[in-house]
């Protein structure tokens, strides 16, 4: 069954567009069972769980902290981490490139931005990140790469709000991407769409989808 969602999510998928399959609350075999169907990336948002699972399955999988971070399990990660998706503070970069020189990694990671209505979603204001991004400190950070931006959108019906809340992230890659990494071919990536509006997120220029329960079913 979950083999069968999965590759109805692949299906539906527009080109060049990555499927992470968020893989959080389910159980080390389902992740195993898209494994074996081809799938490599999957997503976790919370770091104990990411890491017991990383223990037990296969070392190629490349594994997604989609998720909001705490500062000091950024140790557990940053080993193998392939991507963070939800680097919402300057303290928390800081805090990956720490452990980043630790074990001689350049870790790559997004940048979470504050787009839906919600207070409880975390994220920069695009202030705040050209604030970090325009700073000597910044500049200074070499275990850590940015490859983009991510965000949510409200969890609401209005789809029209959800077109202008993904509009808006877009926009702010490419403001970010015109002023700190014209010339790096690694900042590429709109990290946005859940289950609920991922082909919204799609329309929206979307080049990586999150997608959980669509394939695993509800948690
Ligand atoms: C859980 C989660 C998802 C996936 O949500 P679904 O609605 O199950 O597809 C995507 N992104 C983040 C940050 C999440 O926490």
């Amino acid at each position: 069954m979950i083999v069968k969602n999965l590759v109805n999510v692949q299906d539906s998928l527009i080109e060049n567009v990555s499927l992470i399959a968020v893989s959080k609350t389910k159980p080390a075999s389902d992740i195993q069972t898209l494994y074996d169907a081809g799938q490599r990336a999957f997503g976790e948002n919370k770091v104990q769980e990411l890491v017991e699972k990383y223990e037990v399955l296969p070392k190629d999988i490349e594994w997604h902290l989609i998720g909001h971070l705490q500062s000091n399990k950024v140790k557990y990660i940053a080993p193998f981490v392939h991507l963070i998706h939800g680097v919402d503070s300057f303290k928390l970069l800081k805090e990956i490139n720490k452990e980043g020189v630790k074990c001689n990694r350049i870790i790559p990671c997004l940048l979470q931005f504050h787009i839906a209505q919600e207070e409880t979603k975390f994220g920069f204001s695009f202030e705040e990140a050209q604030e970090m991004l325009e700073s000597n400190e910044f500049v200074e950070l070499q275990h850590v790469a940015i490859h983009g931006v991510m965000g949510m959108a409200s969890f609401t019906e209005d789809e029209n709000q959800i077109h202008e809340e993904f509009q808006t992230l877009h926009n702010y890659f490419q403001l970010i991407k015109s002023h700190f990494f014209k010339f790096n071919s690694d900042f590429k990536e709109i990290s946005m769409g859940m289950s609920g509006d991922y082909k919204i997120a799609m329309e929206e220029g979307s080049t990586m989808v999150r997608v959980g329960s669509s394939i695993f079913g509800s948690r």
